[in-house]
């Protein structure tokens, strides 16, 4: 068992499976991802292994360690890794907090939920886009041009929350109005090439 410390005191530890497969690319990941999350201070993480492309996570109902993900090291991206740990939070924020930390700001279950905390959460997780959110064919296959206004739209909608419980369909409504916004200079080249 290889067991780092990647800051904010999260103790991570690898099952023999993922041990096996592990890059160094992937531990810098993960570390990484992990200072994004200051709820997990003092908790530890297991990491298995999982061959589909999307993670895996086991949503804590009892504060009881480890907590447990599954990455695949192939193809391995923040936004996986940003997904699955939001995953924990779910079930973490339910739960009271542990003794001499403040309460934690609660995050609704689902896997759409989930995305929309994952990107607001950072700009780190917007590497890849969202498994669960609705969004136009456009917006995902060119995700890296929409990714920071996406982001911003996922934390106006969290913003929203408390007051609009259709928070999830505004946000997506938001976002399917995105391409309308593209580029002018854009639009003209496309106009151009039809006119030829
Ligand atoms: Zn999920």
């Amino acid at each position: 068992m290889i067991v780092l410390s990647p800051g904010m005191g999260v103790t991570v530890s690898f099952t023999p499976q993922m041990e096996k497969r592990l890059t160094q690319r992937a531990v810098r990941m993960l570390n990484r991802s992990l200072r994004e999350f200051p709820e997990l201070r003092n908790l530890e993480v297991r990491v298995g292994h999982t061959k589909t492309k999307l993670g895996v996570a086991f949503i804590p109902r009892h504060l009881r360690p480890p907590l447990y993900i599954r990455l695949r090291v192939r193809g391995l991206t923040y936004n996986t890794i940003g997904h699955e740990l939001t995953h924990l939070l779910q079930g973490l924020t339910k739960l009271p907090a542990p003794d001499g930390a403040s309460a934690w700001e609660p995050i609704p279950i689902g896997e759409t939920q989930c995305d929309i905390w994952t990107l607001a959460r950072s700009e780190l997780f917007c590497d890849d886009p969202p498994t669960y959110l609705r969004m136009p064919r456009t917006v995902r296959s060119r995700w890296r041009h929409y990714a920071g206004r996406v982001r911003l739209l996922c934390v106006e909608a969290i913003r929203q929350r408390p007051g609009r419980r259709t928070y999830i369909r505004w946000l997506e409504t938001r976002i399917a109005e995105l391409p309308d916004h593209a580029p002018v200079a854009r639009v003209r080249s496309e106009q151009l090439r039809l006119m030829l």
